[in-house]
Parts: C-alpha cells; sequence; structure tokens
C-alpha cells in the first residue's frame, strides 16, 4: 500500500482490531519509518489533506542524520 508520508509502495498493515471488525487498523512504512492508524482524523490518512510540510521525498531521507550519535568510548 502506498505511505501516506513519502508515497512509495512500502506501507503494509501491521495491527488489526482484534475482533477482525475492521474498526481500526495499524499501518507502517518500512522505508520512511512512518505509522498511523486508520482512525485518525483525514488530515493524516488522506493524502490531499494532509499538510506538505509534514511529507519526505527521497531528498529528505538521505540527508537525515542520526538523531542520537554515539560518542567514542572514554579511554580510561
Ligand atoms: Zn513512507
Amino acid at each position: 500500500m502506498i505511505c501516506v508520508r513519502c508515497l512509495r509502495d512500502t506501507a503494509r498493515k501491521v495491527a488489526e482490531a482484534p475482533d477482525r471488525s475492521g474498526v481500526w487498523e495499524v499501518y507502517y512504512c518500512k522505508r520512511c519509518n512512518y505509522s498511523w492508524r486508520s482512525t485518525e482524523e483525514e488530515q493524516i490518512t488522506v493524502l490531499e489533506k494532509r499538510d506538505p510540510e509534514f511529507q519526505l521525498d527521497q531528498e529528505d531521507l538521505e540527508s537525515l542524520s542520526s538523531p542520537n550519535p554515539i560518542p567514542p568510548l572514554e579511554k580510561k
């Protein structure tokens, strides 16, 4: 399925309501590491209503740095 954030076909359903009623589902994109629920507001789940500020393209993904770089070990 298409990821709502990076627009690639790299998302899939990873969870659903235990009674299989379809009342809620959770999706995850392995490319941009984004997850969302089917029950979230349309500004999250509908591509046309999403804020472009929160979308990611290939350039954005390549320029991301590690959020918490590991410092070198201290020698004692
Ligand atoms: Zn994605």
